[in-house]
């Protein structure tokens, strides 16, 4: 495998059959079609199952450009059966996703039985715990849950049971100011997603229900590597020490962008932008794929891009689904801003190659939410990072990403949404960032750690070769 990423198909595969089950949203699927890909490098069968329609359009593309790059992957659409989103514990259309593929699940099983050969694994999306496991079970097929966020957010999850209350929420009494995890620094209350503090709502009911279920997983498979998060892994490789029923946790990062998910329709015009562009020069902006700001919080952001004095290549979301989006970049940034802009940057609305983007030789920084696969792919190309994170697991990515020297955050901005940030401020600390000697240094160091993960013989195909052994003898 060539360090671009490129994944070279086998010519052989073994007998170990893998279903792999991803969720909804971008930040669930690109993981799993990465973790297939390498999968397909370490020559296994593999059958992707998938649900039609996806709820953005960046997933059915996503999905279809894999299919068409790996052909030996057989492909299974499953329906799921009517779903009422009023009766959903959540109005976010990814998160109803979630509910209604909970609510299919046990219709997995007919599938998986009429498999061809005999499935050697499921891999599954970590939404779907306590749903997929009755049918695992009643098949004895070994599970395996791909865990899409940090080893930090998974050992809070695996921890949560402890501090839950009677209701499934968090209890307030048990949390106090900062939650202490046996190996991991404490994470602060304010970092806690706030939906684990509501009784009832979807997040409270998913962890409580679905992670004291993890003695009945055989793996879980995290996109994250000994480099970036060492005392995270520690802890949970203790954690099975101590606990034998805890599973072991596979850390098979970096899962980096690859040559299949490269879609051409608007790279070249900015690729050609930042080949005009100074080594270094160029922050780019981005808040992943479901993250829209509020129109004020956006021109704020504008502002505080043009009062950096920075270049910057910004990509601005107006709404959180993709097939929404009807309202054109102007409008949403405003005309007299979009005027200093043009001198200053540029500005699209629409799906960007964030891998080709993060690998280019002119960006010196990135403003993210800390959505874990942006930081992946941050430590990747060690760019370094002004982390602004918006909701759930990203302020424990984000502590993620101080603690290894990725990138800083400020933690007085508060969640998305809460507070309008205004844009003197934003310019000041994306100035910080830009002109940080020490995070370049420390960024440049995750990325050598990175690179050497992903090394033949590295910590990667060691834990890819762990996992399918251990998958071979389940059999
Ligand atoms: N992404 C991209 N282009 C875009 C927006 C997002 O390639 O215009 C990719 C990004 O590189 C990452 C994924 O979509 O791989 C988003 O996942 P992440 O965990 O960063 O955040 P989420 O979108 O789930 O909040
Ligand atoms: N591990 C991981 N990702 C890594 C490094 C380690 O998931 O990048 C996990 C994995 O389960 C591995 C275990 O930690 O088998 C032990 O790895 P380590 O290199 O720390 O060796 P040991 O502690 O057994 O000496």
């Amino acid at each position: 495998m060539s360090l671009s990423g490129r994944v070279l198909h086998a010519e052989t595969t073994t007998t170990t059959h893998i279903a792999l089950f991803p969720s909804a949203g971008m930040g669930h699927l690109t993981p799993f079609l990465r973790l297939a890909a390498f999968l397909v490098h370490h020559h296994c069968q593999l059958t992707l199952i998938t649900i039609n329609p996806s709820v953005s359009l960046a997933e059915s593309r996503f999905v279809s450009r894999f299919l068409s790059a790996f052909p030996q992957v057989a492909h299974v659409q499953f329906d799921l059966l009517p779903f009422d989103p009023s009766t959903a514990k959540s109005n976010d259309p990814f998160f109803i996703q979630f509910e209604a593929i909970r609510s299919s699940a046990h219709l997995l099983s007919p599938l998986l039985a009429s498999l061809s050969p005999r499935l050697s694994a499921l891999v599954y999306d970590v939404s779907l715990i306590s749903s997929v496991i009755p049918v695992t079970e009643s098949l004895h097929l070994p599970n395996y849950v791909f865990f899409t966020s940090s080893a930090r957010m998974f050992s809070f999850f695996a921890y949560f049971p402890a501090i839950a209350s009677s209701s499934g929420a968090l209890d307030s009494a048990l949390l106090g100011d900062a939650l202490k995890i046996p190996g991991i620094a404490p994470i602060p209350r304010s970092s806690i997603p706030p939906w684990l503090l509501i009784p009832n709502s979807l997040f409270a009911h998913m962890f409580s229900e679905d992670s004291p279920k993890l003695t009945k997983v055989n793996g879980v498979l995290i996109n994250t590597f000994k480099g970036l998060e060492p005392e995270a892994l520690d802890a949970l490789h203790s954690r099975k020490h101590n606990e034998p029923e805890f599973p072991p946790v596979f850390g098979v990062g970096p899962l980096v962008p690859l040559e299949f998910e490269k879609e051409d329709q608007y790279s070249p015009a900015i690729s050609k932008w930042l080949d005009e562009q100074l080594d270094g020069s160029v922050v780019y902006v981005s808040f992943g794929s479901r993250t829209a700001l509020s129109r004020d919080q956006i021109r704020e952001v504008g502002e505080g891009l043009v009062k950096s004095g920075f270049r910057f290549l910004w990509v601005v979301k107006d709404k959180k689904v993709d097939k929404e989006e009807d309202e054109g970049v102007e409008e949403v940034v405003g005309k007299e801003l979009m005027e200093l802009i043009k001198e200053k940057g540029l500005v699209v609305k629409h799906w960007v190659d964030q891998g080709e983007i993060l690998g280019h030789r002119a960006i010196g920084g990135f403003v993210n939410h800390c959505g874990w696969n942006s930081v992946i792919e941050a430590a990747w190309h060690g760019v370094k990072m002004l982390g602004w994170p918006q909701h759930g697991d990203q302020k424990i990515n984000a502590e993620v990403v101080e603690e290894s020297g990725l990138g800083m955050w400020v933690k007085s901005w508060g969640w998305g949404g809460v507070e309008l940030v205004n844009g003197d401020e934003i310019g000041e600390k994306v100035r910080e960032m830009m002109e940080s000697q020490t995070l370049e240094v420390k960024a440049g160091r995750v990325r050598e750690e990175a690179r050497k993960a992903a090394e033949i013989g590295g910590i990667r195909e060691k834990m890819f070769k762990e996992l399918i052994g251990k998958m071979e003898q389940e059999k």
